[in-house]
């Protein structure tokens, strides 16, 4: 019988001797996330070259949404968001590297008052706790490298690195008397499909047809054998999970952003606001969440505090900016919501600028509402539009935009830009030369 089990048996006893109910255990909140991932990438949004049954069954199991949207396609500034339910200018983490205030609520410092013990396991050098300071709140903060990606550096940990230091912590937890009836929040990064993209034997997708294949084709291919790499090792994941975890708990598979993949004549992820960075995969399951339903709003990462708070019934603070979502399963009530998101340019990562950069605005911002986007381009001092209707790639920009509305969409977001709360972060580490060469070989200095 399981620990839940028996807990459950000596519950019931316990509760009809002093005949009142005792409080439902406390849910844990899993929350398993990869690096760089685009939504069509998976078998479950539809990725006809995808092996991904283990995020696909998740799918079936809980509510997929269709239409998420990171706040900037930036590893630790979108982790913040997630965290915090705010925009990077907000929490003060715009660019990789640079540390998040220490004056906002994140989520496991939230559950950490509560009781929850949190613990996460991360793959990416920009989540380093030293850099961003997400690590907040966390009891237990894994950012071992050990193993060396490729020549450049040890910038990542591979999957199965992880998933096995994953295995082991909760295995010892399982069996200390003192922690494992506490509520656990478990968050597991996994970085594989971030650049360079690696061949994956045993994972690799069927060649695509000659008169398929088209600029960039073998670097699509192997980054698509790293997903499936990546759905592997979750599964294992998965499993070890099944068995140390006791008791109900919610798990919520999502990426900090996409990747674009010569799209608008870009590969990588951060410059700009597309969909191929703004687009994620988002997962929910657990108790009370429908199964296999598919949510069709537009929803955002600055959701996910609000909507976690609400499933363990405790309160979101004042400031987020996002909403939450429960009843999971329904499309959400009220008018289309809008969404915002940011691209930026990757350096003020260099001592000097770290220290003393005054604020400084973002590459480009843009604002999608019914069906409609605007992006303006700080640099270039244009704006233009989508009709996403018609145009759903973003290929064929407007100089006007395709809807009325009051106020116009770009005055809308002129408004939300001037009025966003911003913080630079003035002071912070000077990042060291082992810092800048991992950096500078993930692509984040310029
Ligand atoms: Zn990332």
């Amino acid at each position: 019988m399981s620990v839940a089990g028996r807990r459950l048996l000596l519950g019931t006893a316990l509760a009809a001797a002093i005949c009142a109910p005792l409080p439902a255990a406390e849910p844990h909140l899993v929350l398993l996330s990869v690096d760089t991932l685009r939504a069509d990438a998976l078998g479950a949004y539809g990725g006809e070259s995808a092996t991904t049954p283990t995020i696909d069954a998740l799918a079936a199991e809980g509510v997929l949404f269709e239409d998420a949207h990171t706040t900037i396609g930036k590893t630790g500034p979108a982790f913040a968001s997630m965290f915090t339910s705010l925009y990077p200018p907000t929490h003060g983490a715009r660019r990789n590297a640079q540390r998040m205030r220490s004056d906002i609520p994140v989520l496991a410092e939230i559950l950490g008052q509560t009781g929850y013990e949190a613990a996460a396991f991360i793959s990416n050098w920009t989540l380093r706790a030293d850099l961003v300071g997400l690590n907040r709140g966390f009891d237990h903060y894994d950012e071992e490298f050990t193993q060396a990606r490729n020549a450049v550096g040890v910038m990542e940990r591979h999957a199965d690195d992880v998933a096995r230091a994953a295995e082991r912590w909760l295995r010892q937890r399982a069996g200390d008397e003192d922690r494992r009836g506490r509520p656990l929040f478990l968050w597991v990064h996994f970085s594989d499909p971030h650049s360079p993209y690696l061949e994956r034997k045993g994972f690799t997708p069927p060649l695509p047809p000659r008169e398929q294949r088209g600029s960039g084709w073998q670097r699509r291919w192997r980054y698509q054998s790293e997903v499936n790499y990546v759905d592997h090792w979750l599964g294992r994941l998965s499993e070890a999970i099944d068995e140390l975890l006791a008791g109900p708990r919610y798990t919520l598979f999502v990426s900090d952003h996409g990747e674009s993949m010569g799209e608008h004549g870009y590969w990588g992820h951060g410059k700009n606001v597309h969909w191929p960075n703004a687009r994620i995969p988002m997962i929910l399951a657990g108790p009370g969440i429908p199964e296999g339903r598919r949510i069709e709003a537009a929803v955002g990462v600055v959701d996910i505090l609000p909507t976690v708070l609400d499933l363990l019934e405790l309160e979101a603070p004042a400031s987020v900016a996002g909403r939450s979502l429960v009843p999971i399963g329904d499309e959400p009530a009220g008018e289309a919501r809008p969404r915002y998101v940011i691209g930026d340019k990757h350096s003020a990562l260099l001592g000097r600028s770290r220290r003393s950069a005054p604020y400084e605005d973002p590459l480009q911002i843009s604002l999608e509402v019914d069906g409609a986007k605007v992006l303006h381009d700080f640099s270039k001092r244009t704006t233009v539009y989508f009709d996403l209707t018609v145009d759903p790639e973003e290929e064929r920009p407007l100089q006007a935009p395709p809807v009325d509305l009051v106020p116009p969409l770009g005055r809308r977001l002129v408004n939300w830009y001037r009025d966003l709360p911003k913080y630079e972060a003035r002071s912070g580490n000077v990042l060291s030369e082992e810092d800048v060469r991992q950096l500078k070989s993930l692509g984040y200095i310029d």
